[in-house]
Order: structure tokens, then C-alpha cells, then sequence
């Protein structure tokens, strides 16, 4: 009794002690790309989690936060090396862009003059073509302070990228904060008028990484509407009520509960959520909580719409970190954004970003428990 009351105490003070850390930041040699290039791993520490970001494709590789006990585990899925990442892999905790999502036909016009982008994705352009934001080496900086671990990544991506016009410069930052906090802000300058739609790939599975789906896991989702789509998930261009639908997430339910009648092929969730929002200032997205565990996390954005993908597409044939083989909704992406084709729909918030503008928009995943 008095034993275990010790190692209880102990662990409470092992825990304070752990959240009382300065932050750090280390890196090392994650792997060569073919042509012999470094690719670095950043460990970035700061209060209750760790997380590791590597310069290819600015992906987040591990994210380990605690559990109602204090037990940190891996909530995001990825490769423990760069052969992994290098073999193909949806998205996996990367950056997209230019233009995260869809383009249909990857065709637009901006002040009159028609563009063509690489398609990816059936007859569409997917989260910036062939290669992406998310198969480049960024160039990476830290940025520390008394409460945070952050690492600034930047790259020029030249124009007629992937046929986007302009050069663009892009900057991501990552900011763990001693409150359980990731602060994402993305900031982007062009020579020429071009669409920019950033956001990142991550798939969360708050139980930890040990072969459990994230069905469920029970979510809500700040939005009283969303952008339905088309066969290739090209939205329509009108905006529905999700009152009365399986997409209704306005009150906490497992994602599993209503996901047969969501549709799609495969079945599942993948659409975009009109967010609930007055002005353009950072608020409320999603939340999303695993009973078991007690983790949770909750979604700030300064973007008007999310993406929810339960990992459709994910079937198996991909063997990730400690051997787990990640299949159909092992994990879920909130992807913080425009509404999908905003190029080709005039109504809707412009993605065209100018010369002259600055982009900047910030996401936060907020990581905390939940003791019931
Ligand atoms: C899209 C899915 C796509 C996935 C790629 C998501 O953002 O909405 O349709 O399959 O990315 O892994």
C-alpha cells in the first residue's frame, strides 16, 4: 500500500517535473534522399508533449502527448524512416499546397488569363500536383523562447510550379507551447497573382498507435453547413445544411456512429465543413475525444472551412511506425482551409493571393485529457 502510494507520488512528481522542463530543440540525421541530400529531424520539446518534424515536406513524423495517466504515446501516423516516406504515403503529416485540395480538371483563370495545373487525382489537381509542398526539402530554422520549442521552415516555390503562376515565398511555423499547444502559422508572399491554400496533413489517432481504428472516437464540428461534392469530390458549389444528415457533427457522436450512410468510395467521411464564424479571427473548429484514453483535441483556425477525412483510403497496404499497418480509418486529418475549387467558384472567399498581400493564417491543435 505504502509502496504503491510511493510510486504513485513519484509519478506525480516525475510529471510536474517533466511539464516544468525548458523547452528544447534537437536534430539529427533522419536519412539521404537519392541524390544524397540531407533530410533533418527536428525533436521539438515543450511542457507535456514531443513532437518530430522532418525538412521533407515539412511533416510532422511523431507527436507524443499524455493520456488521462500521464502515459505519453504517438498520435500521429508516419514511418520511423525516410525510406517510408520515400516509398509514397497519403499526405502524412505534411504541408499541402500551394493549393491543399481539389482543383477541378486543375483549371482556372485569374483576371481573364486561364491556367493549367497537373492533375493528380482522377481528371483533378490534389494538394498541389505531382510534387507538392509535401515531397520538398524545406530549409529549416529554430525559434525557441522560455515556454516554446518552434522551427521555421521556408522554401521559394519558383513559378509555373506544378503551373501555378508566380514565385512564392512560403514560411510554416511550429510552435509547441508548454501548454500542450501546436501553433501553426503560415505566412506567403507572390510576384504574380496566384491561388494559395495551405494546410497540413496530419492523421490523428488519439488512442495511440497500436492497430485501433478512430471510429470511435467522438467528434463535433463548429459548422451548421458544408460544401457537397461530386463523384471526384469536386464541390458543386452549393453550400447545405448538414442538419438532418449523417455529416452533422454540430453535438459530440462517435465518428463511427452514422459513417455507413455517409457514403463515398470507399465509405466514409471526406468533405468540407462551412465553418460558424463572424469574422476572420482565430475561433473554434472541431473537438474531438477519445473515450478510452481521455485525450482530446480541439481545432482554432483563422481559415472559414475543415476538411474531415476518416482515412477512406487508407487499406492496409501500409506498414507504418512499430510495425502497425494502417488501415481503413486508422486515423483522421482535420484540415483547416478554403472551401475545396474556390478558384473556379467567384462566390466564395478568394484564395488569390496578389502582389503586394500578405497570406498568413494560423491553426492551433490544442492537446489536453479529459479525467471522467
Ligand atoms: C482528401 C482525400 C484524399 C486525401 C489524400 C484528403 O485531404 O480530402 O480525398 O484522399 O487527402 O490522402
Amino acid at each position: 500500500m505504502r509502496f504503491a502510494f510511493a510510486v504513485a507520488l513519484a509519478a506525480v512528481v516525475l510529471g510536474a517535473a517533466r511539464c516544468q522542463e525548458k523547452p528544447s530543440i534537437e536534430k539529427k540525421e533522419f536519412g539521404k534522399m537519392p541524390d544524397g541530400a540531407v533530410i533533418e529531424q527536428y525533436t521539438l520539446k515543450a511542457g507535456p508533449a514531443t513532437m518530430k518534424v522532418i525538412t521533407l515536406g515539412g511533416i510532422i513524423s511523431e507527436l507524443h502527448v499524455p493520456d488521462k495517466t500521464g502515459k505519453l504515446d504517438d498520435v500521429v501516423l508516419g514511418f520511423n524512416n525516410l525510406e517510408g516516406y520515400l516509398k509514397g504515403h497519403p499526405y502524412f503529416g505534411a504541408i499541402t499546397g500551394r493549393y491543399a485540395n481539389r482543383i477541378a480538371k486543375g483549371k482556372f483563370a485569374i483576371d481573364g488569363k486561364e491556367y493549367t495545373l497537373a492533375t493528380n487525382n482522377g481528371p483533378n489537381h490534389l494538394h498541389g500536383g505531382k510534387v507538392g509542398f509535401d515531397k520538398v526539402i524545406w530549409k529549416a530554422a529554430e525559434v525557441k523562447s522560455d515556454h516554446t520549442a518552434g522551427l521555421e521552415l521556408t522554401r521559394v516555390s519558383p513559378d509555373g510550379e506544378e503551373g501555378y503562376p508566380g514565385s512564392l515565398d512560403v514560411l510554416v511555423r511550429y510552435t509547441l507551447t508548454n501548454k500542450g499547444e501546436l501553433v501553426i502559422d503560415y505566412e506567403a508572399t507572390t510576384t504574380k497573382p496566384t491561388p494559395v491554400n495551405l494546410t497540413n496533413h496530419t492523421y490523428f489517432n488519439l488512442r495511440g498507435l497500436k492497430g485501433d481504428d478512430i471510429l470511435g472516437h467522438e467528434l463535433m464540428i463548429n459548422a451548421d453547413q458544408y460544401t457537397p461534392a461530386d463523384g471526384t469530390l469536386i464541390t458543386t458549389g452549393k453550400i447545405e445544411p448538414v442538419a438532418g444528415t449523417p455529416f452533422d457533427f454540430r453535438t459530440f457522436k462517435p465518428i463511427g456512429k452514422d459513417i455507413a450512410k455517409a457514403g463515398g468510395d470507399p465509405n466514409g467521411y471526406d468533405l468540407n465543413y462551412v465553418l460558424n464564424r463572424k469574422t476572420d479571427a482565430l475561433s473554434s473548429a472541431a473537438w474531438v475525444r477519445d473515450p478510452k484514453t481521455g485525450r482530446t483535441l480541439e481545432v482554432d483556425t483563422t481559415e472559414p472551412g475543415i476538411q474531415f477525412y476518416s482515412g477512406n483510403f487508407l487499406d492496409g497496404t501500409i506498414t507504418g511506425k512499430g510495425g502497425v499497418v494502417y488501415k481503413k480509418h486508422s486515423g483522421f486529418c482535420l484540415e483547416t482551409q478554403h472551401y475545396p475549387d474556390s478558384p473556379n467558384k467567384p462566390d466564395w472567399p478568394t484564395t488569390i493571393l496578389r502582389p503586394g498581400q500578405q497570406y498568413r493564417t494560423t491553426t492551433i491543435y490544442k492537446f489536453g485529457v479529459e479525467k471522467k
